[in-house]
């Protein structure tokens, strides 16, 4: 069995090409073997009809990563107590899986508003990050103790949001280009994100 496992949080609602490109360079970067996706429970703030349910954002993530190898989609956080928190979620991975070696992989948005995560450096304490670029994200204000702790990947950013996917179906715009075949099908028969 793999021993290093890369873990990677978000809401995906929904999951879109950016995310797929990150889970993929992620995967490429030689520091795991393997990378475990935790799908987060509905966040109180973001609920609504304009959000998709636990299960809809579950089943458009196993769409999204059928094809790619060494990949796996976890409810862990949906069992935890919520609200669920990242230190929380890792101690509980840990003492689960005591032989795998944990790295927590983010987008570089993630790493400019790091500072703001509840315990950040009981998550330091826990694991490395590795991070992904995303576009527009200016990392110069990030501090030391955070960068100590810190690898950027090499990755060709994306820049798609799943923000943007809502707004653009919203407004009967396509989606094609920016989530992969089969989430844009779900979406479509499923008549997500409309109102
Ligand atoms: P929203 O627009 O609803 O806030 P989002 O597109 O930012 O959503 P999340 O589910 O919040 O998606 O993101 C999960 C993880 O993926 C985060 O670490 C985020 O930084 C990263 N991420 C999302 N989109 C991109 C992208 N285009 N490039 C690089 N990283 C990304």
């Amino acid at each position: 069995m793999a021993d290093r496992i890369g873990l990677l949080g978000g809401t995906f609602d929904p999951v879109h090409n950016g995310h797929v490109s990150i889970f993929r360079s992620f995967l490429n970067s030689d520091f795991i073997d393997e990378l475990w996706i935790l799908l987060t429970p509905d966040p109180p703030h973001k609920q609504g009809r304009n959000h998709s349910s636990y299960a809809d954002r579950l089943n458009m993530l196993h769409l999204a990563v059928a094809d790619i190898g060494n990949i796996s989609v976890s409810t862990i956080e949906n069992e935890l107590p919520k609200p669920s928190f990242t230190i929380q979620t890792l101690r509980a991975l840990k003492e689960k899986y005591s032989n795998k070696n944990f790295h927590y992989c983010i987008g570089g948005d993630s790493l400019s508003s790091f500072h703001l995560w509840k315990d950040y450096t009981s998550i330091l304490q826990e694991v490395d990050l590795l991070v992904a670029e995303r576009p527009d994200f200016n990392h110069s204000k990030i501090s030391e103790d955070i960068l100590k702790h810190t690898v950027t990947i090499s990755h060709e950013p994306i820049r798609v949001s799943s923000t943007d996917i809502r707004e653009r179906i919203k407004l009967g715009n396509s989606i094609s280009d920016l989530v992969p075949q089969g989430v844009e099908d779900y979406i479509l028969t499923k008549r997500l994100y409309q109102q």
